[in-house]
């Protein structure tokens, strides 16, 4: 760094800033400006598109310097943080004016991607979390589940078509990235999760394991993470694409800081209260938590009064989703492109409020599995629906209701604004209306949302008193507070404004003491109050004695005079008196309602709970949903379900409805066959989609429901994209596959499209059939398969339970169309010709296909198919046929083969390539089956 010697007082104070800002951008504030020196400079110049200057331009090193007005601060912020920089900023702490020597600075705040606060860095609709990761060394043992990730024995053993070992070794099943994970860590050690939005002051923790903490991730979709130091490798880099990692010190996470610092935060001696019990797997969760509070307070250094609970979150609760069902059904965001419109959230979302459509998003993430919990939104749901006129009143009172859940946080902080302060009066004077709504309702849960809501009568009666209407964004000149509401500054500003009548009375007076009929009394903000009269009247000697010149100009002298002077001075200090008083005023006012933050968060969550129960109203009466049954047992009736954003954007009556029905009679494990683009992918997504809406309460676009609940979904559906995270399709099918049989129950609802597509045909199909057959004989979870594999409709004559569906095709001469009717039954073609047909595929080579296929029909070369077919059914149903499964080294093969084994311990570097051939011809031998020397 620069020698100290050379360095003038306020760059000492610089560098002793950037030391403590920790590697962050320090935007150091000079004057009217916050400038960045040195490495900050260029990096922000490349961020913010500003230019690079240096200060101390002639000496010898110039000092690389770029800046911005103070005013733009929060907007250059948010796009240095959106850029992935963290940022401290150093203000000035007096008043540069009163200051005696160097103006003393401190850094007011540190703002990263998951502590960010201001407004105008948030996404309104989507929730900003900041997540801390706790990675223990004490492992959950067998208590826990299996997942598709771990390690050994995911095999997809069937009695009758041998064993199909998925992931026999470890690396090779665990989903991609996560290799080096596994070498650091067990996946079934415990991990604390604890996530907090600073804008809102929301904070969980929960204890899960490794294994699912990327689930949890993606369930949070947090900005940011914080993980001990120690542990950064365990981190794939692929996570680096949705968050940013903050490695802290190991220490921040011990259990004693960590339990200190909750407890010093939230003035208890016991975390019990809030439901975690700190000598169980809790504690993990909670040096989670403390973590991020650590973190939290080190960054703000303002007042976190806010962050009054942390709750624990329990997903026993909830419906659980893993992150690849979650991505394949976009749930909250598209697949391809991970944007929010296109998701099913974006589909359903009718609310008034952001923090509707933010606790909207929560619950999508988190759907419930307690049918009672599930009823009691319905009910609310269902009287929204008939007081419809109600309703519409109280959504246009949503129009009046600003995010009370942010601005709290911010005026706790003592970083609100005026206008921010007033748009809370506002809200809060709409309270008396949503609590007479919600407790003149019959619903239970609208009734304790009502009894909830405390009304601020006093506090918004203030609010209003004080404050102007529409007031701007800049409050630094004052002007917001309305007349009447303090006599002082009333006062203030009549001296303040009465300098023109004043000035107009004392202008006459000089005019007649003078005699000087031109002579003007005016006043500049730079020259300050001054008599004018005119050279000419100069010359005429009228000017008195007690005139002092001021200044000369090219035609007349401009003086002033003690009793001017004495004027000027308490106009002056009127103007700033009334702004230090406007300044006070807005400082107590924003202190009175701080100091109902909890009431006024209570009330912020009202209102979220009451616009989602509204917009959950209106999307099911403007888009004509029903009300599911819920119940418990392990079934399911959809007649004429309809897919939500499909059905959205179809025009009326051209999406075809169908029905899901699992069963005693008509069996819970559907294969859906049909040919391509016949609509089987969009009838297996619509049933989990719909299920997971009735889980969150909502009404679903069907026409009548019967829904069992559902502890999981899986959906293993789509081409994953994740051979960019370098695995192949196949590996990562097979891997979620595996987590789907080792996790799924007979509660769970599966659906499964194309299983086995990536592999050879033989591999493919026995994969599938393997697949099935679990589910049909030992998990028997509602399921929904669709398949290319005709082969596999057999299975619904071996067991019960299982049965064919197809997607109705009409063929008319050389033409298709798709009907999009699921039937019962199987399919008995594929069209897969027609399809490349419609697809655009050239007519020559479209008509050199058709005649290929019109030659291998001729021939009977489906026969192929048939024997496998046949093979199929016969190892299904007679155990004491089944042979011994060919060697089949596409799947890692089994364990104890003798090639296996000696591969096991080849030692590749001490082979020549001609050894290695060899090796490799005796090894073919053996695989053929030709005699070996
Ligand atoms: P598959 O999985 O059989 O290849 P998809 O489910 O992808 O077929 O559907 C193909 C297209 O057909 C979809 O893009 C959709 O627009 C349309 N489609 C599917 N189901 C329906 C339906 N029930 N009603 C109307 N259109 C549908």
């Amino acid at each position: 760094m620069t020698n100290d010697v050379e360095l003038t007082p306020m760059m000492k104070q610089y560098y002793a800033a950037k030391e403590a800002s920790k590697g962050a951008i320090l935007l150091f504030r000079m004057g009217d400006f916050y400038e960045m020196f040195n490495e900050d400079a260029y990096k922000a110049a490349k961020t913010l598109n500003i230019t690079v200057t240096t200060r101390d331009r002639n000496k010898e090193n110039p000092m690389p310097m770029a800046g911005f007005p103070w005013q733009h601060l929060e907007s250059y912020m948010a796009r240095l943080v959106a850029a992935g920089h963290r940022v401290a900023v150093c203000d000035q702490m007096e008043d540069p004016k009163k200051a005696k020597t160097i103006v003393k600075r401190e850094i007011t705040r540190i703002v990263t991607p998951g502590t960010m606060m201001d407004e105008s860095m948030l996404d309104p609709r989507s929730c900003n979390y900041l997540a801390s990761i706790f990675v223990s060394e004490s492992r959950q043992g067998h208590k826990g589940r299996k997942s598709g990730r771990r390690v050994s024995s995911v095999s997809l053993v069937t009695e009758s078509v041998g064993a199909l070992d998925v992931g026999t070794s470890e690396n090779s099943s665990l989903a991609v990235g996560e290799r080096d994970v596994a070498s650091c860590f067990e996946n079934d050690c415990y991990v604390g999760l604890a996530w907090v939005e600073l804008s809102t002051g929301r904070f969980f923790a929960t204890t899960t394991t490794f294994d699912d903490l990327f689930d949890s991730l993606a369930r949070i979709s947090p900005s940011e993470c914080l993980i001990q130091e120690e542990v950064r490798r365990a981190f794939p880099e692929w996570i680096l694409e949705r968050t940013t990692l903050t490695q802290r010190p190991g220490w921040v996470f011990s259990r004693q800081t960590a339990l200190d610092t909750l407890l010093k935060h939230f003035g208890l001696t016991t975390l019990e209260g809030f439901g975690f019990d700190s000598s169980s797997s809790d504690v993990y969760a909670l040096q989670a938590a403390g973590a991020a509070l650590d973190y939290i307070l080190e960054t703000q250094k303002q007042s976190l009064d806010f962050i009054d609970v942390l709750s624990p979150y329990r997903s026993e609760q909830y419906l659980e989703i893993d992150e690849s069902t979650r991505r394949s059904l976009e749930i909250v965001q598209t697949y391809r492109d991970g944007r929010r419109d296109g998701s099913l959230l974006a589909t359903i979302d009718r609310c008034s409020t952001a923090m509707g459509s933010r606790l909207l998003s929560d619950w999508i993430a988190c759907p419930l599995k307690d049918r009672r919990k599930i009823e009691l939104r319905q009910d609310a749901i269902e009287e929204l629906i008939s007081r419809s006129e109600d309703v519409g009143k109280i959504r246009d009172s949503f129009r009046s209701v600003s995010d009370l859940e942010r601005l709290i946080s911010r005026i706790v902080q003592e970083r609100g604004t005026p206008r921010e302060l007033a748009s809370i009066g506002k809200t809060l004077q709409c309270l008396p209306q949503f609590k007479e709504f919600l407790e003149g309702s019959t619903s239970a849960l609208l009734q304790t949302l009502g009894r909830r809501l405390t009304l601020q009568t006093e506090l918004c009666c203030e609010l209003d008193r004080a404050f102007q209407e529409n007031l701007s964004l800049n409050y630094r000149d004052g002007g917001f507070v309305k007349g009447g509401y303090s006599k002082e500054l009333d006062d203030l500003h009549d001296k303040e404004k009465g300098g023109k009548l004043w000035m107009a009375e004392y202008q006459a007076k000089e005019m007649a003491r003078t005699g000087i009929p031109n002579l003007r009394v005016s006043y500049t903000s730079v020259f300050g109050y001054y008599i004018e009269c005119t050279k000419s009247a100069v010359s005429s000697g009228k000017i008195p004695e007690d005139y002092e010149r001021k200044q000369t100009l090219k035609n007349a002298e401009r003086y002033t005079t003690p009793e001017l002077k004495k004027f000027a001075q308490e106009a002056l200090e009127a103007k700033e008196k009334a702004l230090e008083l406007e300044m006070e005023i807005f400082a107590t006012l924003q202190r009175k309602v701080a100091a109902e933050c909890a009431a006024i968060q209570r009330a912020a969550q009202v209102l979220a709970h009451l616009d989602v129960l509204i917009a959950l109203a209106v999307l099911a009466s403007t888009s004509n949903y029903c009300r599911p049954q819920m119940v418990d047992e392990p079934i399911l009736t959809i007649s004429e379900g309809r897919h939500p954003s499909l059905d959205l954007n179809c025009a009326s009556g051209e999406f075809v409805p169908n029905d899901s029905v699992c069963s005693e009679e008509k069996g819970f494990l559907h294969l859906i066959t049909g040919p391509n683009m016949a609509g089987k992918s969009t009838y297996i997504r619509q049933t989990a989609l719909l299920v997971l809406l009735a889980q969150i309460g909502s009404f679903i676009p069907a026409k009548e429901a019967t829904i069992g609940i559902v502890d999981r979904i899986f959906a293993r559906v789509g081409a994953a994209d994740e051979l960019t995270r370098g695995q192949s399709t196949f590996m990562v099918e097979m891997i979620e596959t595996a987590r789907i049989l080792n996790n799924a129950t007979r509660s769970s609802l599966v659906i499964l499209d194309e299983i086995g597509r990536g592999t050879s045909t033989y591999d493919g199909v026995a994969l599938a059939w393997a697949i099935a057959e679990h589910i049909a004989k030992k998990i028997q979870c509602r399921t929904f398969f669709a398949t290319h594999y005709h082969e596999l409709t057999d299975l619904a004559d071996i067991y019960p339970g299982v049965t064919n569906l197809n997607v109705v095709v009409r063929e008319w001469r050389d033409e298709i169309a798709f009907l999009h009717k699921i039937e019962e039954g199987a399919a008995d073609k594929s069209y897969g010709v027609h399809v490349a047909k419609l697809a655009g595929v050239p007519k020559e080579v479209v008509v050199r296909a058709q005649e290929i296929l019109a030659g291998l029909e001729d021939k009977q070369v489906t026969a192929t198919t048939d024997l496998l077919r046949q093979a199929l059914r016969e190892l299904s149903t007679n155990k004491k046929q089944k042979k011994e499964p060919v060697i089949q080294f596409s799947l890692l093969g089994p364990d104890n083969h003798p090639v296996v084994e000696e591969l096991r311990k080849l030692k590749i570097e001490e082979l020549s390539p001609m050894e290695a051939l060899l090796i490799l011809e005796r090894w073919k031998k053996i695989v053929d089956g030709a005699p070996t020397e």
